[in-house]
């Protein structure tokens, strides 16, 4: 297991200004930050695989140590194919906690040699998250300084042509 390279994983629908602050912070810690995209079957997102990735594409341009990848089964499984050592996952409150913990535990009992890190958010982002902005562009707000700028004009596409 390479200790060098970690993995964000999430669904990112669509990427935040949240998810890049922890994402540039993990670049300061690992020399790979591999971004994984989340196809989850279970749970139906408002921007497209295609259009996720795309939006990451864009938000991690300036990151030279960031790849980005999907993947549809179980994360350690994910994360033991591409020889991570690290899951990455951002903390924002302490409600995220308990589903945080269960899930670093169940990942920890699938692939004993990953470890799970967690990046506490910036203050100014801890209220910030996928679904509070699709809310705010769907009742015609600005989102402006909540997510990469590619995003805005995605979300406006989106909800106008709803
Ligand atoms: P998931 O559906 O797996 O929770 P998300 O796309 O909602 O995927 O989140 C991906 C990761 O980014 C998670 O670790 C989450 O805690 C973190 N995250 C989301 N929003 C923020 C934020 N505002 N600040 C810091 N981390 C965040």
């Amino acid at each position: 297991m390479e200790t060098c390279v970690a993995v964000v994983p999430g669904s990112f629908d669509p990427v935040t200004n949240g998810h890049v602050d922890i994402i540039e912070r993990a670049c300061k810690l690992f020399r790979v930050v591999h971004v994984a995209v989340a196809v989850n079957a279970a749970k139906e997102p408002t921007f497209t695989r295609d259009e996720r990735v795309e939006m990451l594409r864009l938000a991690c341009a300036h990151l030279p140590e960031v790849t980005i990848g999907t993947f549809d089964g179980l994360l350690a499984d994910y994360a033991v194919a591409i020889r991570a050592g690290t899951i990455i996952r951002g903390l924002r409150a302490v409600s995220d906690f308990e589903y945080e913990l269960q899930m670093a535990h169940t990942n920890r009992c699938l692939a004993p040699d990953i470890e799970t890190v967690f990046v506490p958010t910036r203050t100014d982002y801890s209220f910030l998250s996928s679904s509070i902005v699709k809310e705010i562009a769907r009742l015609g707000g600005s989102v402006e300084g909540l997510v990469p700028d590619g995003v805005r004009q995605r979300l406006r596409e989106k909800f106008e042509q709803r």
